[in-house]
Formats: C-alpha cells, structure tokens, sequence
C-alpha cells in the first residue's frame, strides 16, 4: 500500500490496525486467505460478462468461463447440490431472486419473523421483497425452538408458495425433515410450493459437516452468503436440486426447473453483469472449504461458541435459548445487567471487542436500543483463538458489563452512550491494552499489503 499517494490507502492502513488489534465477535463477519484477496483484487473486475459459462452476451470471456465453471463445480461439490448460481451479489440478492424464480407478485411466503430471529430479507415491512410478496411470519416457542406448531397452522392455512426456514438470530438446529413433512402433510398442492433454506450464517458449518444439511431433507433450494462462516469473499450463492437445463433457456415453472428459473431470475431478472473478480474469488475459497482442514475449523467454531456461551453463563450473562448449538449467541444483558444493549455495544467498541446490539424475540418497539447483544465465535476461531481465550474474551465482557451497569446506575437517564461511559475511561483504557496483547498475538491471515 506504500506506493500510492491516494488518501485511501492510509484508511485501509488504519483498518488493517483496527483488525489487528482488535477481536471480532460479530458473527457474520470473518478473515479471508491471502489467496482470496487476490483474486478479489484481480484484473477479472475489467470484464463484462453478462450470461452464464457458454452463453454470454460480450465477446473475450474465454477465461471466465473457466472460473466461474470451476466456482461453479466446486459449491456443487461441496453442498450435494445439482446446481450453483454463484452470481448474486450478495445474500440478499439471492434471496430476492429465489423469490423471484418461483413466486407472483402477491403470493404468501412463510418465514421466521424477524423478532423471532429471521432476517431483514425475510419479509421485513422496510424491504422491497415484503412489498411485492405477501409474508407471514411463524415464531420461536419459549425455549428459543422454532414453534413448529405455530408453522404448521400457518402452512395450513395460508398455503404458502414457498416456506422459509433461516434466520440472523437462532440458537438451535432446525429440524428440516420435519418441515418437510409438515409440508407435504399440509399443502393441498405441494407441487407448487418450494422449501427454502436461508443458511447464511451457518452454511461453513454444513461444509464442515457439523450441522445438518437442508438438501438432504427434501428442501429444494438453500441461499447464502460466501462471507460468513465459507470464509470468502462477500457474496451470495444459490444452490438447488433439479433438472439442469442449458443456461438462460425457457422452461416450464415446475420444481424440477427450479435450477433454470433460479438462473433467469439472478440474470437478467434481478442482476446485471456479474462480478467476476468475486466469483474468482469465491473459487478459491471453495477450494479452500473442501480441505479436510476446514471440518477442524467447522469443528472448533462451535466448541468455541460452546465455551464462550458456557463461560458467559458462569458469569451471570442471561442467553436466549440457554446456549447455542450453532454458533450464534444472543446475550440478554437488560435482564442480566440492568442495561440495553446499545451501550453495551459502545462501551464493547471502545476495548477493541466488536459486535452488534441485537432485539430479543421478547423486545417491543425500536430497535435501536434493544435488550441484547450477538456475537458468535467463526472470525476468532479462524485467528487461532481456543478455548482458553474465550474465558479470558467472557471474563472482559463480564468486566464492561458491570462497568457498564455502574455508569447506568449513575445517570439513569443519560441517552448518549458516550457522555455515559465517560468517567471510566482509564479502566477501558486498561481492558483495551490486553485485548490488544492478546489480538496481536492471533495475527490476520492476510492483510492485503
Ligand atoms: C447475512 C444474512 C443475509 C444477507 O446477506 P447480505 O450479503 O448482507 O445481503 C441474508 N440472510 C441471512 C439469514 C443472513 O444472516
């Protein structure tokens, strides 16, 4: 980065420091290989190649073809799937082309809600998506399980064209073969309604063999992210079982087709050209996932999140659904400490712990400041960190929450967070230099310089 003069460059000095020096708990975020970065950074961001591989509609994509037919072959493998879109731009992106493959404008879609743990995508009133498809949501039971009686009634009567399971916010394993069953139990025409699996956050644990993959359970389709827990770069991936048809061909709107209408959907559906230099770079961290070292990695995530939820616990931290079985922790820190989530975050930040304020399925209103925090453990377990460290990781956060519930108890009504965390400086001054030790001693796995 030293030969540019581009102020730019100094910025991404500062955030590479910023990375280094800090530990990252929100768990949808994680460190990509030197390999990745690279073909990121790669001329391929030069070309148009509106199409898929054999079918495009500019000249000179010889090359491309290749790449995008290997990151292609290489999701196939990973997920049993019969077929990849690795175009969508993100995970959003894919979901919104799911959609658009199979459902009219007005017809139901079954989700979690969202203060149940769903996505944004999953029908939030905000999105586009909601304003096209008519949402419903199920909830979780009070065990944090998703309510699948509740799923049941509301399959039953809305007899929904595609029913989602996936979800930002979940502690437990959803159990797919029952969905499925659930579905063919209660649609009148199953023929016309797709089972859909947003697995975002935990699609690196499905590669890794340690959490259950929907595919094998009768669901037609899963989405994701490439960011997350596949530890690439940041992307969406569709991935489906059926028919393969040549790409951009018409068919038949018929389950069997999905993979073709999945493919007209992404392009020219929803997207235009594709991002080649990311696909490229999804490649190489497909490559990277079916490594036998990548089951370790899958495998050390979730006893770390296992620890880390235990040691939480042991510390008088309140978690949604008693732990996680995944990776993903939502902490109740209003019924644990007395304080809302927002601040915690803040106060967090300042020691050099990154993660997100998160609402709770029992949170009304706003959510800007809600009750809890999530976090989860996929970026540290790729930096080395064992279980050794998230004691050391549980016990800071024990120590800012209870500076945290002094301060609030000090200025009950104080709204911004700064002006509330102000008189202990100095004890986050001094949290902040051992984060930074212990940081310094888990180096990135590439920085890009
Ligand atoms: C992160 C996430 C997404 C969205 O991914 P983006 O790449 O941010 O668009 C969609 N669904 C779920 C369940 C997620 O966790």
């Amino acid at each position: 980065m030293q030969n540019s003069k581009d102020e730019v460059f100094e910025i991404i000095n500062d955030e590479i420091i910023r990375q280094s020096e800090g530990l990252e708990l929100i768990p949808s975020e994680n460190y990509v290989s030197q390999d990745v970065l690279r073909a990121m950074g790669s001329v391929l961001t030069n070309k148009y190649s509106e199409g898929y591989p054999g079918k495009r509609y500019y000249g000179g994509n010889q090359n491309i073809d290749k790449i995008e037919t290997l990151a292609i072959e290489r999701a196939k493998e990973l997920f049993h799937a019969d077929h990849a879109n690795v175009q969508p731009h993100s995970g959003a992106n894919a979901n919104e082309a799911v959609y658009f493959a199979w459902c009219k404008p007005g017809d139901t879609i079954l989700a979690m809600s969202l203060p149940a743990g769903g996505h944004l995508t999953h029908g939030s009133p905000v999105t586009r998506s909601a304003k096209v498809y008519n949402f419903v949501g199920y909830g979780v039971d009070e065990a944090g399980d998703i309510d699948y009686d509740d799923l049941e009634r509301l399959a039953k009567e809305h007899q929904p064209k595609l029913i989602l399971v996936g979800y930002s916010a979940f502690m437990k394993i959803p159990d797919f073969k029952r969905v499925r069953e659930i579905a063919d139990r209660v649609l009148e025409k199953p023929e016309e309604t797709i089972l859909m699996a947003d697995m975002a956050h935990v699609a690196g644990l499905i590669v890794g063999g340690v959490h259950p993959n929907p595919l094998e359970f009768g669901f037609n389709v899963i989405t994701t992210t490439t960011h997350k827990t596949l530890r690439g770069p940041r992307g969406g991936l569709i991935l489906s079982r059926g028919k393969v048809s040549s790409p951009l061909h018409r068919v038949d709107h018929t389950i069997e087709n999905l993979p073709t209408l999945i493919d007209r959907a992404v392009f020219p559906g929803t997207q235009g050209g594709p991002l080649e230099h990311v696909i490229a770079a999804k490649a190489v961290a497909f490559a990277e996932d079916l490594q036998p070292e990548f089951h370790t990695y899958a495998e050390n995530i979730v006893k770390n999140a296992q620890t880390l939820a235990k040691e939480l616990e042991s510390h008088g931290f309140k978690l949604q659904g008693g732990g996680t079985d995944n990776h993903l922790i939502l902490v109740n820190v209003k019924d644990s400490f007395g304080i809302d989530g927002k601040t915690y975050e803040v106060a967090l930040d300042k020691v050099g712990l990154t993660l997100n304020a998160n609402a709770l399925p029992t949170d009304k209103g706003g959510a800007f400041r809600p009750s809890g925090v999530r976090l989860g453990t996929p970026a540290m377990t790729t930096r080395g960190l064992g279980e050794a460290e998230m004691k050391t990781v549980a016990g800071w956060m024990k120590q800012i929450a209870s500076l945290c519930a002094k301060a609030r108890k000090g200025k009950p009504d104080e709204t911004d967070d700064e002006a509330l965390l102000a008189d202990y400086a100095d004890e986050f001054e001094q949290i902040r230099a051992e984060v930074r030790d212990l940081a310094l001693k888990f180096p990135l796995p590439a920085t890009g310089c």
